[in-house]
């Protein structure tokens, strides 16, 4: 005879390998009326996969939201009795392994701001060795490949076989247009050394609003991510946590039917397919280094003005020779040819100039 619980397993796997594997549900499990509305309206779409809901919420300041604690594990385990829908949750403590587990999570992840500490993973890894639980990493907070690595190989010796991947962006200092920036090519980089795992994208912590975040999306599907966590909440504006960026069950339904699901390459269309794909990275590459450009930018007219009001000339030979010096040098060891970096470095320089004028002259 079946138990429940080895049916779910298989639920469990075949979710697991199912493509686009999508995942929501709210950023933190804040009632039990919450929890199963969500889930019962997530369900209803017939479009997600796994259910998930942070239940210890690391935050930045404390006197926010902290989390519900284990008192919401019953209420995920009502929610899956409820919809057949696989749940996942955070955590970051062997205690919070130990609570998943007992309350049947089907699968954890690791969020950011653990990734970013060997103590914790490996404390992580320790609980769960001999357990039989798919594991998701989160891409550390701040942008260090090598981190996320560590993470997984972390994971990997404690006996984990199935592990995957969460990209969420990479927090950064100032303002910019996301709330973690995607770094896309951090995430290819990982795709690239880990082709097995499963790489999943939350556009909802890379965004931080509700506005863009179909964009970023349909970004990651078209890098042939495996998958999308999007954070849902029925009342998104009243969420306990990360408001900004949750929508309804029934408006994430609507995004995922907009989305353009590229197809797997078929032979008579693989050629075509990789080159869209290379295509599209090139895009997003471009995106970056346009907005890293904006960010020089805006640098050169702190600059203009710390000349003007000290008098000094805009352009200083010296500095123009060592930084052109310096590029060339750094060029010559990784590809870029001489003529290259003049033409690149005349024009970004002119634009600086330019830029600073502006400032200098107003
Ligand atoms: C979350 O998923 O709600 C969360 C806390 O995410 P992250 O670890 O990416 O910040
Ligand atoms: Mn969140």
């Amino acid at each position: 005879m079946q138990t429940e619980t080895t049916t779910m397993k298989e639920i469990t796997q075949e979710k697991w390998a199912k493509r686009p594997l999508i995942i929501s549900g709210p950023c933190s499990a804040e009632t039990e009326e919450q929890v199963i509305a969500t889930a019962q309206r997530l369900a209803n779409t017939g479009k997600i996969d796994m259910l998930r809901a942070g239940i210890w919420k690391p935050r930045t300041k404390p006197g926010l939201f902290e989390g519900i604690g284990a008192k919401g594990l019953p209420w995920l385990q009502q929610a899956k009795k409820i919809t057949g829908l696989p749940t996942t949750v955070e955590v970051a403590t062997a205690k919070q392994v130990e609570d998943a587990l007992t309350f049947d999570v089907d699968v954890l992840w690791i969020g950011a701001r653990t990734t970013v500490n060997p103590f914790s993973v490996q404390e992580v890894a320790d609980a769960l060795r001999g357990v039989d639980v798919p594991v998701l990493i989160k891409n550390p907070i701040n942008p260090d490949l090598e981190l996320w690595s560590g993470a997984v190989e972390r994971i990997a010796r404690a006996g984990i076989k199935q592990i995957g991947l969460i990209h969420r962006g990479f927090s950064s200092y100032g303002n910019t247009e996301y709330r973690n920036a995607p770094m896309w090519h951090l995430a290819i980089e990982m795709k690239r050394r880990n082709p097995d795992m499963p790489i999943i994208n939350d556009p909802s912590h890379i965004c931080g609003r509700r506005d863009i975040l179909l964009d970023v999306a349909q970004k990651a599907i078209d890098l042939d991510f495996d998958g999308l966590m999007i954070e849902s909440h029925i009342d998104p504006d009243n969420a306990w946590s990360d408001a900004k960026q949750q929508v309804t069950p029934e408006r994430l339904a609507e995004m995922l039917s907009t989305i353009i699901w590229r197809k797997e390459d078929n032979n008579s269309e693989e050629f075509h397919a990789a080159l869209e794909k290379l295509r599209q990275q090139i895009n997003h590459l471009d995106d970056e280094l346009m907005q890293i450009l904006s960010q020089r930018m805006k640098i050169a007219e702190k600059i203009g003005e710390y000349k003007k009001n000290n008098s000094i000339t805009i352009l200083q030979t010296n500095r123009w020779n060592s930084i052109l010096e310096r590029a060339f040098a750094k060029g010559d060891k990784i590809g870029l040819s001489k003529e290259f970096i003049t033409k690149y470095f005349d024009a970004v320089h002119m634009e600086s100039i330019n830029h600073q004028n502006k400032i200098m002259n107003s």
